[in-house]
């Protein structure tokens, strides 16, 4: 991917280091404007990652101490740690163990009077049901705040992911669909008095220098990465294209292999194949079996986030939220990036097919 895009990259980064001026200016400025055209949306903000962007995002619809926020149980902790960040308490629903995504039929089980908004994850790329998660946040009165890190480019009932919520966040750590250089993220709104209360946020505060309106952060997306961010977004739909290849390969070399579930697809969804992940309870044995044939694959991810640590305060045990527990323990994600061949997917499939047999 990065060998494609080498020399404009490079004449990109050159051209940010001449300007003299490195945070918060013109490629930034276009960025933002092309990042809106390419999800929809009338604004986009720019911020330092997906986690400030996620909690800049709740911070802005005034979500805080004493406020609970309906999050998916099998996300990357990510997603929990920004309700945390803005005083909030985070409060699981299990997914659809089919699409592994925020299942819209239990949300009201996990309702309560302290509720103010929804975060669903378009988990691995694919989106989630949105129409009935916006119609359930209308009828309840709730914000709903996109998690869109996995999934640039995905669409539901061709409407992109990113654009249904309030305010909506992503990331473009390197390994995302859409990759920075580093660390970078992004807010995407149609809503103008939310975006200006952004822009105050990500900047301490302030819409004009040494005017502090509220006690804002230092979270800003900086020229250097907004200028390859540039050149990689007009890449992406090319290489959505090619995900969308390998994960139809996959799914047809992977076909009735017993005791291996390939990914399902929500109907009106059309993924961006963040990542292709199955299932199987003998995951630890197949993952070794691979990496010894030099197949090398990941799991995303293995301890959900209410048993990590960093959540024993809210006193979640074992078997608490059993959904989320079993896909963690049987999932696994493929080699899967823009340029993997067929005859490479053949292979990987193969191996898996080989295993599944003995
Ligand atoms: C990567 C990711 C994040 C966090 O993004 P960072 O830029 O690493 O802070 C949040 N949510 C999900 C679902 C992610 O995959």
């Amino acid at each position: 991917m990065h060998a494609a895009v080498r020399a404009d990259v490079l004449a990109a980064l050159d051209r940010v280091y001449d300007s003299n001026w490195y945070v918060l200016g013109e490629e930034v400025t276009q960025f933002e404007q092309e990042y809106s055209q390419f999800s929809g949306v009338a604004h986009t903000v720019g911020v330092g990652n997906g986690l400030d962007a996620l909690t800049l995002a709740l911070r802005a619809l005034g979500i805080g101490p004493g406020d609970e926020v309906l999050v998916p149980s099998n996300t990357y902790i990510a997603t929990w740690l920004a309700v945390t960040h803005a005083g909030a308490t985070p409060v699981p629903v299990e997914p659809d163990p089919l699409t592994s995504n925020l299942d819209p039929a239990r949300l009201a089980a996990a309702l309560s009077p302290r509720t103010r908004a929804i975060l669903p994850v378009h988990l691995y790329g694919q989106p989630c049901r949105m129409p009935e998660i916006l119609a359930f946040a209308a009828r309840h009165g709730l914000a709903v705040v996109e998690d869109n890190a996995q999934a640039q480019g995905a669409t539901f009932e061709g409407q992109p992911t990113g654009s249904f919520g309030a305010v909506n966040a992503t990331s473009f750590y390197p390994t995302k669909n859409l990759g920075a250089l580093g660390d970078a993220g992004a807010i995407t709104t149609h809503d103008a008095a939310l975006a200006e209360q952004l822009r105050r946020l990500r900047s301490y505060g302030a819409a004009h220098k040494n005017h502090h309106e509220l006690p804002g952060y230092n979270s800003r997306l900086d020229e250097l990465q907004a200028a390859a961010l540039r050149v990689k977004l007009r890449h992406l739909p090319a290489w959505t294209q090619q995900r969308r290849q390998i994960a139809a390969w996959y799914d047809a070399y992977l076909a009735g292999i017993p005791g291996l579930r390939r990914p399902a697809v929500a109907a009106g969804a059309a993924p961006v194949w963040h990542l292709y992940v199955v299932h199987t309870p003998r995951r630890d044995a197949l993952r070794q079996h691979l990496a010894a044939q030099g197949i090398e694959t990941l799991v995303h991810y293995p301890v959900p986030p209410h048993l990590q640590p960093a959540y024993a305060p809210l006193g979640w045990r074992a078997g608490a939220l059993p959904i989320a527990e079993t896909l963690a323990a049987t999932c696994l994600s493929l080699p899967l990036w823009p340029g993997l061949t067929e005859a490479t997917v053949a292979a990987v499939a193969s191996a898996v097919r080989a295993f599944c047999r003995e």
